[in-house]
């Protein structure tokens, strides 16, 4: 039988003979290095220097494929950045399946493969998962789960707790990509756009930051709840305030449109290949110039700055030259958007 049309069942999951050829014929082939290969309980790795960041991440996104990319992608690009935009350099990844009896292999295949692709591209290794199969109707086809390690250097460390008054504040590329991607994905919307996922592996794009300044004082990824949820979040956690100025919002026409036509702020719409960086004011432009020379950070901006309080309070200079808040977001705009 050819692999379009099986199915994933049970036993694939049990740990017996399916366990070993799923195994032998989807995942090893793609994952392939000798770490993984070994097959022990637990990946033994190298790491050059003391000092590691560590993270995890589960991933839910509906559907499983979007204009732009799929949940693989998403769970090797979401770990991979968050580990770079602490200032590691990303090693290592772990992957956990957790797969509905019935899912397609041949959609399993098309996952797996795009998340070697995207591991190649992020330079990280994938050394070590497992995979759980549920019976129909304990979950929606397919759930993955990351964890990931990355070397950090002893002379860089953004943390929130580093943000500076006077901290000029970057963001690297066009807002609400993401999230208009899934919304474009979902039929209940009845909406159709040309408009792509954005996610990608940011830790590229960090290393030339980090070769123009160590003055980069904290970075981000602006996910789930976008760059608003974002910089509310550090602004509580670095008690500091933010002013941001609307014009300078990097906003596609296409993400403005459907925006406007469905009732979203851009500024909340989930990104997967933006951060939003903190850097001391005087480097602020020739960071900026190296992040536009990237293909991922060409539409980098200076978006606002970090004032002196009250505590927490995010607002933004709109284009008529008044000003609002920036609240956080209440409650969830977009489920499974990840
Ligand atoms: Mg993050």
């Amino acid at each position: 039988m050819t692999i379009e049309n099986q199915e994933i069942r049970l036993a694939h999951g049990g740990g017996g003979s399916l366990t070993q050829k799923l195994l032998e014929e989807i995942f090893l082939p793609s994952f392939d290095n000798r770490t993984l290969n070994l097959l022990e309980d637990s990946a033994v790795v190298e790491t050059p220097s003391s000092k590691l960041a560590f993270t995890t991440d589960s991933f839910v996104v509906h559907p499983l494929f979007f204009p732009g990319g799929d949940i693989g992608r998403l769970a090797v690009c979401g770990t991979v950045n968050d580990l770079a935009v602490m200032g590691a350099v990303p090693l290592y990844l772990s992957v956990g399946f957790i797969i509905e009896e019935g899912f397609k292999l041949s959609d399993l295949k098309k996952i797996v493969s795009s998340m070697k692709i995207s591991a190649e591209e992020a330079n990280v290794k994938i050394v070590t998962g497992d995979t759980k199969v549920v019976e129909r109707g304990s979950a929606d086809g397919l759930f993955i789960n990351t964890s990931g390690v990355g070397q950090l250097t002893e002379d860089f460390c953004p943390s929130s707790t580093k943000i500076c008054v006077g901290d000029q504040i970057v963001v690297s590329g066009l807002l609400g990509k993401h999230g208009m991607a899934i919304i474009t994905a979902r039929e209940d919307f009845g909406f159709t756009t040309t408009i792509q996922s954005d996610v990608a592996p940011l830790n590229h794009l960090v290393k030339d930051m980090m070769g123009v300044t160590k003055k980069i004082h904290a970075m981000r990824d602006a996910t789930r709840g976008g760059v608003a949820t974002v910089l509310n979040e550090m602004a509580l956690q670095s008690k500091i305030a933010i002013k941001l100025e609307e014009t300078k919002l990097p906003i596609g026409e296409d993400v403005r449109g459907g925006c406007e036509l469905l009732g979203f702020d851009p500024l909340y719409m989930a990104n997967e290949g933006v951060l939003v960086a903190f850097v001391e004011s005087q480097e602020a432009e020739n960071l900026l110039d190296v992040m536009k020379r990237n293909k991922l950070g060409k539409a980098s901006e200076i978006i606002g700055k970090v004032m002196d309080g009250p505590a927490g309070r995010v607002t933004i200079r709109t284009v008529l030259g008044s000003h609002r808040i920036v609240d956080k977001l209440s409650g969830e705009q977009l489920p499974r958007i990840c």
